[in-house]
């Protein structure tokens, strides 16, 4: 880190990890609205948005993503403030692009699913493709180096994105959401709509959002077998398994959004995520909504980092009751299995 690369130089050279999960973190944090999910914290608390970009980057992340995640048209007319469009996507991408000029790391813009995209719905796509214009031409004038289209559900919402990002000369990252039905929602298989993808002039890409790391996996494999790009693996850190493999149908589909606790992915789970997906080919790894600094950071040491924050990576020798030290109390030690 430190020095200044281009994304591709960076994913030539090895994985890249980027953390993303801002909306879901700063809503636990008691700064942003479940529910609509808009971030209006980056005018009302702009101090956090960037404390938590600096949490990302000490845990290991390799990119500072813009939160400008459902800072779109559509979200802000449904709250009412659409005349902030503009502004809180222009101080989205000025928190974002100082802490990375600050830690040497990626600056990135993001644009992601509209809720407005239609199969086969000529009006729709002009809407879409004029919303994705508008936030990216905010990107390109902050000076990011790529950026991320994340968690469509529509192939064609992502490949309209491609061409956006690339008719404005950046690079881009884009990645799917994959729901229960393992297709996209025209029906492509992801590995189909990767390759269309990359054909579109996707730098990198793969999957992100909706599926935890057991159930991403499987399709994992398949989208790196269908392409030549770089492939992106984002899960969201929650236990989805065979039979809910979404968080939205973990508990038998009540958990979902904000009663996820108890499935969350702890950061064993994340670190053998990490080395699973680095072992199938993943070259650009993340975590989605639910994500914390601890898996940020389960997931570095796992590829082989060792960020800031592993400065205070667990080391139980010192514990009272569990711990090695000689000079540990022996009343305590053999309480241990009394805890
Ligand atoms: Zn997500």
């Amino acid at each position: 880190m430190g020095e200044s690369a281009t994304l591709v130089e960076r994913l030539e050279r090895g994985p890249v990890l980027c953390a993303e999960g801002y909306l879901f973190e700063l809503e636990r944090r008691g700064y942003l609205q479940a529910g609509a999910y808009v971030p209006e914290v980056v005018l009302e608390h702009p101090e956090r948005v960037a404390e938590l970009h600096r949490e990302f980057v000490h845990a290991g992340s390799d990119v500072v993503e813009a939160f400008t995640y459902y800072a779109h048209r559509e979200k802000l007319r449904l709250i009412g403030l659409e005349h902030l469009l503009e502004p809180l996507n222009r101080t989205a991408l000025e928190i974002a692009g100082s802490v990375a000029r600050d830690t040497g790391t990626l600056f990135a813009g993001d644009i992601c699913n509209t809720n407005l995209y239609l199969e086969g719905d000529r009006a729709s796509k002009g809407l879409v493709r004029a919303m994705f214009e508008e936030q990216v031409a905010w990107a390109a004038d902050a000076g990011v180096d790529f950026v991320v289209g994340e968690t469509f559900q529509f192939a064609g919402e992502a490949l309209l994105a491609t061409q956006v990002i690339r008719e404005a000369g950046l690079e881009a990252v884009v990645t799917l959401a994959i729901h229960r039905d393992p297709l996209t929602r025209e029906g492509w298989t992801p590995e189909e709509a990767c390759r269309r993808l990359a054909d579109a002039g996707a730098a990198v890409v793969g999957l992100n959002c909706i599926r935890g790391p057991k159930t991403m996996l499987p399709l994992l494999r398949a989208i790196r077998a269908a392409v030549d790009v770089p492939v992106a693996a984002l899960p969201v850190p929650y236990r989805t398994h065979e039979v809910e493999p979404t968080f939205q149908s973990l508990g038998g589909g009540g958990a979902f959004p904000v009663a996820l606790d108890p499935h969350t992915c702890t950061r064993y789970d994340v670190a053998d995520f990490a080395r699973e997906a680095l072992g199938i080919g993943v070259a650009y790894l993340g975590l989605c909504c639910g994500a914390a600094p601890h898996h940020v950071r389960a997931m570095a040491e796992a590829i082989g980092r060792r960020p800031p924050a592993s400065r205070y990576s667990p080391d139980l020798s010192k514990h009272a009751y569990l711990g090695t030290d000689p000079s540990l109390r022996k009343e305590n030690l053999t309480f241990a299995g009394r805890l």
